[in-house]
């Protein structure tokens, strides 16, 4: 099952590339594997999907070991996995993200990201990150408002063991195309004004995350060069 939605989920974002003119080498699959067992990630790593993402961190942590005493031993380029931290993170759990993750896309509060930097172990690559940007203004939802993000940009930028890369988005689900793709769009022109006044630390911000299983193809549209796609690989979670 998962390798033939694998296919599926690639041939649509091909298409999107298609249609939109784009070279998909510009868009990277995240297999979104929140609730799914580490038999599946397994079986989507056998597919050749290398990065996943995942929400609840005891959760992933324990997914995180589980695929590495599986893998360890055999050749490392069939085995790499990149793992992304696309959920909520308290204070109490950034110990266990700077250790176990190789990106985090959830940042939307200076202090979360000072203590994932001091936390990050000596000897590790930096943390990647990103941004999550409440893009859509809804009252409720995590991540920082549009017109704050800069700031916190540069603020972010300028810690020493994270690598800032760009924005996440989750915006409400919208009913067609075209009010998908507006929204998107509204991401994309804030990631570009953000990616133009460059400087230290901007070195490398060239991400925009946003797109699921049902949006992915507006999302192409508006320029994302990171889909995240939980169900139409895992399939529906319980
Ligand atoms: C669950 C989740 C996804 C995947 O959603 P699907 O609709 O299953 O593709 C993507 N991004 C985030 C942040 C999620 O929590």
């Amino acid at each position: 099952m998962i390798a033939g939605n694998l296919d599926r989920v690639r041939a649509r974002i091909a298409a999107a590339c298609d249609a939109a003119r784009r070279d998909p080498a510009g868009v990277t699959l995240l297999a979104v594997s929140k609730t799914a067992a580490a038999d599946a990630v397994a079986c989507a790593l056998a597919c050749g999907q290398h990065c996943f993402g995942e929400n609840y961190v005891q959760e992933a942590v324990a997914k995180i070991l589980a695929l590495r005493e599986r893998t360890d031993g055999l050749a490392p380029a069939r085995t790499a996995i990149e793992w992304h931290c696309i959920g909520p993170i308290q204070s109490n759990k950034t110990r266990l993200v700077a250790e176990h993750f190789d990106w985090v896309q959830t940042i939307a509060q200076l202090r979360i990201a000072e203590r994932l930097s001091a936390q990050r172990p000596v000897g590790s690559a930096p943390l990647q990150v990103c941004l999550q940007v409440n893009i859509d203004g809804g009252a409720n939802k995590a991540g920082i408002a549009a017109d704050e993000a800069e700031a916190l940009a540069r603020e972010v930028a300028a810690l020493p063991h994270l690598q800032l890369r760009g924005l996440m988005t989750i915006p409400e689900p919208a009913p067609d195309f075209a009010s998908q793709r507006a929204v998107h769009e509204r991401a994309r022109a804030l990631f570009e004004r953000i990616a133009s006044g460059g400087g230290r630390g901007f070195e490398r911000f060239d991400t925009l995350s946003m797109g699921m299983t049902a949006d992915l193809e507006a999302a192409i549209h508006a320029g994302s060069t990171m889909v995240r796609v939980g169900t139409g690989i895992f399939g529906a979670r319980g």
